[in-house]
């Protein structure tokens, strides 16, 4: 006979298990903490030196030289964006969106870092401001920019509609690449990975676990501020799903154009270096 899930007796001690405190997985007190005075002393005297718009249900590329800043900036209306990062010179050194949540937890904000795939494992970029700080996580246990979710993607949606839809994030994001690149579609769309979730505010269901969204509370205006630890390639999608208040993957939602800025700072932030790979040997062992 099949057992349903819950269908086995809890075991006596059930209640004694479940009390077991949790432990933080990656504690991160050995890192040295990014010098966020630093940071916001070489703003002094920048000069904005290129922006890019990012079209509703579209995506762009664009390059940040290391020791330079971006900010992703909400113009019009409240809008979600997709981001993927790269090592300019390197595809396959990529934003790993898993191991930045484990260092850092569900969702970023100021001072926490993006790093990237192995075996570079290094900081990519820093964020050096966000003024949706004010936030915080909401009663739903919700809050932004979050690197829980993975992209719309056209694969997942004809999975479970049947349907085809062309502008998902996943597929915004390919089509960027491979013009930015001048390559085939199908051969930039392997490193297309899991983004940060600029502006979207999700969460897991409490008991079930579930993924949610909610309408995000980013207004024109507000921006989220790197700083490009190493030369990046960068890309950004504006989200089919427009402020992911209803749906994502069609064309129904009220969606809005992205704005991405450049600066390049005077100086770069005192005592900043750009990080080397990350120095483990690769040797695995016998
Ligand atoms: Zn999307």
């Amino acid at each position: 006979m099949k057992l349903e899930k819950g269908e086995l007796p809890e075991p006596l001690d059930a209640e004694a298990r479940r009390r077991v405190s949790p432990v933080i997985c990656y504690p991160v007190n050995s890192l040295a903490p990014p010098d966020l005075a630093a940071y916001r002393a070489a703003r002094e005297g920048w000069q904005k030196v290129d922006e890019v718009i990012v079209p509703p249900r579209d995506a762009r590329c664009f390059a940040v030289p290391a020791g330079c800043f971006f900010r992703i900036v909400s113009v019009e209306g409240p809008q979600v964006g997709d981001l993927n990062l790269w090592a300019a010179n390197d595809l396959n050194e990529r934003f790993f969106s898993g191991k930045t949540r484990a260092l850092h937890g569900t969702h970023l904000s100021t001072g926490d870092r993006l790093w990237s795939s192995l075996p570079y494992l290094r900081p990519m970029a820093t964020i050096t401001q966000d003024t949706l700080d004010w936030y915080g996580f909401d009663a739903w246990g919700g809050s932004v920019h979050d690197v829980i979710g993975t992209r719309c993607d056209p694969y997942t949606h004809r999975l479970l509609s049947g349907h085809d839809y062309h502008h998902c994030c996943h597929s915004n994001l390919t089509r960027a690449l491979a013009h930015h690149l001048s390559r085939p579609r199908d051969m930039v769309e392997p490193a297309v990975h899991d983004v940060l979730n600029v502006f979207m505010c999700t969460g897991f269901t409490r008991g079930t676990g579930q993924y949610f969204m909610k309408a995000s509370p980013v207004r024109p205006g507000d921006f989220l501020e790197f700083f490009a630890e190493i030369d990046l390639l960068g890309a950004l999608s504006a989200c089919p799903g427009g402020d992911c208040s209803a749906e994502h993957s069609s064309d129904t939602a009220a969606c809005h154009p992205l704005l991405v800025e450049l600066f390049r700072p005077m100086t770069p932030p005192e005592g900043w270096t750009s990080p080397t790979r990350n120095s483990y040997s690769g040797e695995h062992g016998d």
